[in-house]
């Protein structure tokens, strides 16, 4: 699997290599190819290109006038998001919208309404609000090394800096199966 090849503050169109100016609109574009989902940010006129493909998500505004980067996260946005990459296949867009639903819910944004046992796994139950049918969003076990890569790889598509707190794992209550526990290979040898 290919590492993202994404700078963590985009100043050049990703197609045509143009300085992106203030106030000029920016297309941004997640891609959610079957290997994973990549961004580019586009400048006025290659962002014209891009279509409503399947695999394409996107969404244009104008470039902020300050240089500062700011960690704006647009959770209505991330939510539309999120419907996209729970609809995506195999485990890593598996992993990234369980993330996108933990901090959707601590945005409240999403409402948790419980886990569930589906077919040997565990899914979250979230909603959208109250009156809404429930999404099963398959819950991934996560170790924290596991948390802090896909952490990475959402704050690249965001291009934002997730605080750890939006990424706590629920209290998943009594789950019934608890055996399964993995065994690392650390077993003291007796001498
Ligand atoms: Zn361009």
């Amino acid at each position: 699997m290919e590492d993202w090849k994404l700078p963590s503050a985009v100043e050049r169109c990703s197609t045509c290599a143009a300085e992106l100016q203030a106030g000029q609109p920016v297309t941004s574009v997640i891609r959610l190819a079957a290997a994973g989902p990549g961004r580019q940010d586009l400048c006025a006129t290659c962002g014209l290109t891009v279509g409503s493909e399947a695999e394409v998500f996107f969404w244009r505004r104008p470039r902020p006038a300050t240089k500062t980067r700011q960690a704006i996260v647009d959770y209505t946005l991330l939510r539309e998001l999120f419907s996209r990459l729970l609809e995506r296949p195999g485990a890593l867009y598996e992993r990234l919208s369980y993330l996108v639903a933990l901090v959707l819910i601590r945005k409240r944004h999403l409402r948790l309404r419980g886990f569930e046992p589906r077919a040997g796994r565990e899914v979250m139950l979230v909603t959208r609000g109250a009156g809404e049918p429930a999404l099963e969003v398959p819950a991934p076990y996560l170790t924290p090394e596991d948390m802090v890569e896909v952490r990475a790889h959402l704050n690249r598509l965001l291009q934002a800096d997730l605080p750890d707190d939006l990424l706590a794992d629920p209290d998943r209550g009594e789950s019934a199966a608890t055996d399964a526990e993995p065994t690392d290979a650390e077993s003291t040898e007796a001498c």
